[in-house]
């Protein structure tokens, strides 16, 4: 595999996935959390993917479900939207991911108002320029063009 913007290494996966979920799926949320998480934090996270048959708002959601005995947000529900291409799914997938890992680390409050700190205007900014957003977008699409380069070769 050949990345020509490896600036996240790859670690051991760990991470706990449930939901009604193929194969392809699966395979995809298990890279992305190689790609986002220590092997050390992998080991704490559990993700339940949800696919909804009414969401007409968004392809996908992130929400904390709960949290391990630090009071530190470890397990989270995704959900997807159901009639999407798998395409799509891949890459809403790794687009939330990418959310579970701003919570997990503190980067992204819980209030989603908060980033790194500092307080968002969340009612005055464009969706897509929120920082969490964009960092999602970004990275989030770019493990995705990873993964179907790999999943092409093997
Ligand atoms: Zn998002």
């Amino acid at each position: 595999m050949v990345l020509d913007k490896p600036f996240l290494p790859c670690y051991n996966d760990n991470m706990i996935i449930s939901g009604k979920i193929n194969s392809i799926m699966r395979q995809a949320l298990e890279y992305y959390a190689r790609r986002l998480f220590t092997h050390q934090l992998s080991r704490h996270i559990e993700v339940k993917v949800t696919q909804r048959k009414h969401m007409p708002e968004f392809h996908g959601l992130c929400g904390i479900e709960d949290y391990n005995v630090l009071g530190q947000p470890r397990y989270f529900e995704i959900e997807i939207r159901a009639g999407d291409t798998l395409e799509e799914k891949l890459i809403t997938l790794a687009h939330e991911l990418c959310h579970v890992r701003q919570y997990c680390r503190n980067e992204l409050n819980e209030q989603g108002n908060k980033w790194y700190e500092r307080r968002i205007d969340v009612d005055n900014v464009p969706w897509n320029e929120l920082p969490w957003e964009i960092e999602a977008n970004e990275l989030g699409y770019q493990l995705y063009k990873e993964f179907t380069e790999c999943h092409k070769k093997k």
